[in-house]
Order: C-alpha cells, then structure tokens, then sequence
C-alpha cells in the first residue's frame, strides 16, 4: 500500500492511496483515493474522492511530531570516501521536524554553507508507541518506509563537533514521495542522480546496522511515536550541490523522490 499526502489547487492536504488503475492498457493511470484523516492514527476508510496523480501536489508523507532520528556512517564505502572511522555501535543525531520538506519543494541552499551535499537514503516510518523494541518484535512497529535526502552542509559539519546547524537547518530533510507500507528493506537498490548523472548506486543490505537492528538500538534510549522518521544512513556518492540542480533519489519499491536546489 502506498500511502501519499497531497493538496488539490482548492484544497486542505489530506491523505490518499496511490494506486494504478487500467494497469497493461492503453489508458493506464496512477490515481490517489482520498481516504478519512490521517492512516498512521485512523483505520484506512476512503472518502470516495479520487484524483489524477498528476492533478496534485505531492506534500511530504509524514511531518513528524516529535523528531527525525538519522544515522551516520552505515555502509563503509561512505565512511571511506569522507576518510572517517567505522563506529562500534550507530551514530546517531536528530533532525529537527522543521526541516521536513515535500517532494517538488526546492532545497534552498543557505548562505552560510559553500559545500551542501546530498545524501539519498531509506527512511523508517514509526507507527505506533514503542520502547526498548525487542529484535523479533520490530516489525510491529513500523509502519511504513519512504525516501529521504539527509541534506548536509559538509563545511560546517567537519568545523563543529555537534551536527545540529550542518544537518538540522530548515528544509534539510526531503521526504517523499509516498509511504510504502510493504516493504522488506533488508536489500533494496537505492540511487541517486544529480542531473541526470547516477552518483550514488547501493543496496541496503550495505548497511553496517539493518534496519531492524537500528530500531532496537534507538529504541533503547528514545520513546519512539508514530510518525517518528528514522533516516537509515547513505551509501557511497555523496555530492556537491548547487543552484539550479535536480536531484532524484530512487529507493527501489519505493519511489523517487525529486527536488530541485535553489540559492535565493
Ligand atoms: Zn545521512
């Protein structure tokens, strides 16, 4: 199940189904079926409202209440390429939720940082409260998995010992486009392109904690809600950004998701 957020031109956002309809014909299309509220705190019920997919606009799936949870160094081609050490146990940091941004919504690149980079990776979607999740229980509390850029402003992170202004700053924290619900995250193909040009090309079975692990490490030391966001680390590829790219990040039974960068 794919679960989007969106508005209509008229329209509040709300929460829909993206689904194919007319699949293998002629008149094949991707629709979203508005459903009741919000699906991480209400039953799926539809509301009977359909719409084209591409009369809409997509908003970011989720803005979590409490936080965005991400992890640092967890595919070792990454660690390499940055020439850090392999930490013993997950590095972990907060993005504050002020820093969400929609699929479409330009990444704005600050004035303070000459080196932006992006960083494509498989966000974890919290479903319900949990604490101290044991390994065989994790599953229960995911709800769903979607596509993350971890926009870090690689200047400013390796002058300050703390990350929160290189990877916290407003709209540092792409989401998109859609939450997928089915997914088994432990070996997807995760890609990224700047302008067209593949840059980041990996599985998630590269990860030096999976996801699941993760979920029991974090959940050791933080409550976790539902709509909490955990960002699972980026493969090798890290790039520069700048005005007037496009960047595409593709999670394979995901999606893409898509924003252009902009300097104001
Ligand atoms: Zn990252």
């Amino acid at each position: 199940m794919r679960i989007a957020r969106f508005t209509t031109p008229e329209g509040e956002p709300q929460f829909g189904l993206v689904e194919t309809v007319g699949a293998g014909t002629a008149t094949e299309r991707t629709i979203i079926n508005a459903v009741k509220g919000d699906p991480l705190y209400a039953p799926l019920q539809p509301t009977g409202e359909r719409f084209d997919l591409d009369d809409v606009r997509l908003l970011a799936p989720v803005i979590p209440r409490s936080k965005v949870i991400g992890v640092g160094r967890n595919y070792a081609a990454h660690i390499k390429e940055l020439g850090n050490e392999t930490p013993d146990r997950p590095l972990l940091f907060f993005k504050p939720n002020t820093s969400v941004i929609g699929p479409g919504d330009p990444i704005v690149v600050p004035d303070w940082s000459e080196n932006l980079h992006v960083e494509g990776e498989l966000a974890v979607v919290i479903g319900r409260v949990c604490k101290e999740v044991p390994l065989e229980r994790v599953s229960e509390v995911i709800f769903g998995y979607t596509v993350a850029n971890d926009v870090t402003a690689r200047d400013v992170q390796r002058e300050e010992v703390q990350w929160g202004r290189a990877k916290g700053f407003d709209g540092s924290c792409p989401l998109g486009p859609w939450i997928e619900t089915e997914l088994d995250p432990r070996d997807v193909g995760l890609t990224t392109t700047l302008n067209g040009e593949t840059i980041q090309d990996g599985r998630t079975s590269l990860m030096l904690y999976p996801v699941a692990d993760l979920i029991v490490e974090i959940s050791r030391f933080f409550t976790l809600l539902p709509g909490d966001v955990i960002l699972t680390g980026t493969p090798a590829g890290v790039s520069r950004i700048d005005h007037g790219d496009a960047v595409n990040i593709t999670v394979e039974g995901i999606g893409t998701l898509a924003n252009p960068v902009l300097k104001r």
